[in-house]
């Protein structure tokens, strides 16, 4: 039976707790009852004791948006795609994913943990209906799949949380204000050439100095925080650089592969696909780039489900048929979404077979590179760059090492670690822009890892992370940091560029 009440949260237990409870002494009600059911004597012994996080995140996390409906629908979840049960419990409540989840580094809260959340889901498949709290602990979530790398007994977070997202957008009355932030963001990022029509305007706002004076006169401080945040994430805007629908190799052909050139990144960032593509062919790869939408990354994160099985579709309609060997893709969060089509379109019968065909020849660039082995000559670049892993290559896709063996392969670049690299920089998606708060905290905790490292740049494989942490940078007075894509580099050192136009 599935109801929904617009007015009251009934018989929600959570009732008298916000959804940002204190832990206290003794705990809250919600760590009692989570220490109760995996057996522990009080919160205490659940292993709550990571380094937490500072007040200010604690008191500004949800206080002072409507993003609360205050409905409910009972049980949480319906039969179509609920999180397994099966999945479920392979989680022994052991707590190792805690220490490396970004909200529970936070916020201390059991119910903002991996653990936590997945008990929630255990509890909305019967027992909980799906009501403001509920949805507020798998909001805050980043979905950044740091514990997947670490939980030693395999849970399948990643297939946890999507399932769960895709139920609370179907079923979840959001706030309209909520809605209608979401409506925005998701009309916009996926679509090319509506994000074109915007960078025009964008350009000219920053040129002409709008937006330093904005800032200066603290005008900026009055919008609401989501609508402040997308501004600061604005990067600047460059002139696109276009990429040939094919790019033959140089020399003897080693593979035909298709490229993938993202929404935000072909907009933005178009000087990345611009130099993989030259990389790819300076390594023997004849590159094909047809006509292409969005391959449904940011929705299949944020639980839009029919939206991204759309995307994803027409992403194989769009290379299926190009007879390559490979789909090279040199963004973290397109490429982990593509490597899951298979798992995705699993229930469609006319693509199921074929998207687990497609899955199964998708690529991170790294990875593709490290596995066809270098062949063009690398010239010299002298410079420290401190590398971060983005979560969806380094977690979703476990691509760790590749990236960096990449670097290492240029003569005189030296590669540093970053403190803390498991834990997410705040970017994830959407996430920056729907949850400013710890996103900024989470962001400006990263830059000050990455400035102690003492790299002269920064290179990254995610779009989104580049924003993240330009933007954190610069809140910090530290934008002079210069950014580059692990491509842009091997680029610029197959072409024999001088390091200074890495750190312009
Ligand atoms: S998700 Fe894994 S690491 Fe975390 S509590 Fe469950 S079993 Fe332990
Ligand atoms: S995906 Fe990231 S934020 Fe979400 S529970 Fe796992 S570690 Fe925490």
């Amino acid at each position: 039976m599935t109801e929904r009440n617009g007015g009251g949260r009934g018989e929600d237990r959570y009732n008298a707790t916000d959804a940002t409870e204190r832990r206290g002494d003794e705990g809250t009600f919600r760590e009692e009852a989570m220490a109760e059911s995996i057996g522990a004597g009080s919160p205490e012994d659940v292993g709550q004791s990571t380094y937490a996080a500072g007040d200010s995140v604690r008191q500004t996390v949800g206080i002072g948006r409507s993003t609360e409906s205050g409905s409910y629908t009972f049980p949480a979840f319906d039969d179509h795609h609920p999180p397994e049960k099966d999945l479920i419990d392979d989680c022994v409540h052991c707590g190792f994913c805690l220490p490396t989840c970004p909200t529970y580094v936070l916020f201390g809260e059991e119910m903002d943990s991996p653990r936590g959340r997945i008990y929630l889901m255990n509890k909305g498949l019967t027992e909980e209906p799906m009501n403001d709290q509920m949805v507020r602990h798998f909001d805050l979530c980043l979905g950044c799949m740091a514990c997947v790398t670490a939980c030693p007994s395999g849970v399948q977070y990643d297939k946890l949380i999507e399932a769960t997202r895709g139920q609370v957008e179907r079923r979840y009355e959001r706030s309209a204000e909520d809605k209608a932030f979401r409506e925005m963001i998701f009309q916009l990022f996926p679509y090319p050439n509506r994000l074109r029509l915007a960078a025009g305007p964008m350009r000219l706002y920053q040129r002409l100095g709008i937006r330093d004076r904005l800032r200066k006169s603290g005008v900026m401080n009055r919008i609401p925080s989501r609508l402040r945040a997308m501004e600061a994430l604005l990067p600047d805007v460059p002139k696109e650089e276009k990429v040939p629908e094919v790019t033959p190799a140089v020399g003897e052909k080693r593979a035909r592969v298709g490229v993938l050139l993202g929404c935000v990144q072909r907009v933005f960032f178009s000087p990345v696909n611009a130099a993989t593509v030259r990389v790819l062919a300076a390594e023997g790869c004849e590159v094909v780039a047809p006509k292409q939408g969005c391959c449904g990354a940011l929705s299949t994160h944020a639980g839009r489900e029919e939206e991204s099985l759309n995307f994803a579709r027409k992403t194989i309609d769009t290379f299926e048929n190009e007879d390559l060997d490979y789909f090279v893709i040199n963004a973290a969060g397109c490429g982990s979404t593509m490597k899951e089509y298979g798992y995705l379109l699993r229930d469609d019968p006319e693509y199921a077979e074929r998207a687990k065909a497609f899955s199964e020849k998708v690529r991170d660039v790294s990875e593709f590179l490290q596995q066809l082995g270098p062949r063009a000559e690398r010239h010299p670049l002298p410079v420290t760059a401190a590398y971060h892993d983005a979560c969806h290559l380094a977690h979703a896709q476990g691509v760790r090492q590749q990236p960096r063996q990449t670097l290492k392969q240029i003569p005189g670049m030296q590669v540093k670690e970053i403190r803390e690299a498991e834990v997410c920089c705040g970017s994830a998606g959407i996430y920056n822009m729907v949850e400013p708060e710890p996103a900024e905290e989470l962001g400006e905790r990263k830059a000050k890892n990455i400035l102690a490292t003492g790299a002269r740049m920064i290179v990254t494989s995610n779009p989104g992370c580049m924003l993240q942490i330009q933007a954190s940078l610069k809140r910090m007075g530290h934008d002079e940091l210069p950014m580059a894509h692990p491509m842009e580099v091997l680029d610029a050192s197959l072409r024999g560029e001088p390091v200074e136009t890495l750190l312009r």
